[in-house]
């Protein structure tokens, strides 16, 4: 989702429930402070786009923090406003691992982050709802608190009990070539070969990853790079290997970020 919609989403709950709207505004944009920031530090901290950022812990760490050491008005407004972020991401494609550091992305599939309609929906129902700011808390405090905090857990715990039953990665088999041409970000699962010699980096920060390309037959290359651990197989030039990963255009080349398997078919080692 873009920042304006996760901002003005924030902003809007925090705003019509009388919390702290800046901190809302705040809140809401925070997760994606993996994408906003170039530092290869937070790379290393939080992995690629959507990890650690988008699922629970830092939610519920910095929530329990802020109650305890700074009020239960800012903890609250906090909670609300970086859920939210969660929650609109994981309608998008891309999904979210909601359990990290297990691997599962969750998503209800509606679209992709940039999808037009999927944005507009959300400002638009931000603004419906700012205007109507009077309406809805009458509404609420007609509920009365025990009753308004029931709905609010019951609608929270069904969208992760949906998610959970909803979710998981869904991999399409595909080609290079029909990436590159139909696809903005796109769970696939594609063979090729090692065509680029693979570099790995190691930070300072103990994480090796591993960046190569593969090609298919009518030599178009498509950019992979992958977190390794002690139990990943390193790949070689030249061999035939099917990777399961996310595929994007987001960045400057078409690029499988997020890798959940790399399989070596055929090793040619020679
Ligand atoms: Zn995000």
């Amino acid at each position: 989702m873009q920042e304006i919609t996760h901002a003005l989403v924030g902003l809007t709950l925090t705003y019509i429930l009388g919390l702290d709207f800046i901190v809302g505004f705040f809140s809401a944009i925070l997760p994606d402070i993996d994408v906003l920031s170039n530092l290869s530090f937070f790379n290393t901290i939080f992995g690629t786009h959507r990890g650690f950022t988008h699922s629970l812990l830092p939610l519920l760490i910095i929530t329990f923090f802020l109650c305890n050491f700074k009020n239960k008005r800012v903890g609250v407004s906090f909670f609300i406003g970086y859920s939210s972020h969660l929650i609109l991401d994981s309608f998008t494609k891309m999904g979210i691992p909601l359990f990290f550091p297990l691997k599962t992305y969750y998503s209800f599939n509606l679209g992709t982050s940039s999808d037009p309609n999927l944005n507009y929906f959300f400002i638009f129902l931000s603004i419906f709802l700012l205007l109507n700011k009077k309406t809805i808390e009458k509404a609420i405090t007609d509920l009365g608190p025990t009753k308004t905090r029931f709905v609010v857990y019951s609608i929270i715990c069904l969208t992760f009990i949906t998610l959970a039953f909803y979710g998981g990665i869904y991999y399409q088999e595909t080609t290079i070539d029909n990436l590159l041409k139909n696809n903005e970000e796109v769970y696939v699962s594609i063979e090729g070969i090692v065509c680029s010699a693979p570099k790995y980096h190691t930070t300072k920060y103990v994480n090796t990853f591993e960046i190569f390309s593969i090609c298919d037959e009518k030599n178009k290359s498509l950019i992979v790079w992958r977190f390794l651990n002690k139990n990943n197989n390193k790949v070689n030039l030249y061999d035939k290997v099917k990777i399961e990963g996310m595929f994007t255009k987001a960045y400057k080349w078409p690029e499988i970020t997020y890798v959940k398997n790399v399989e070596i078919i055929e090793n040619n080692r020679c």
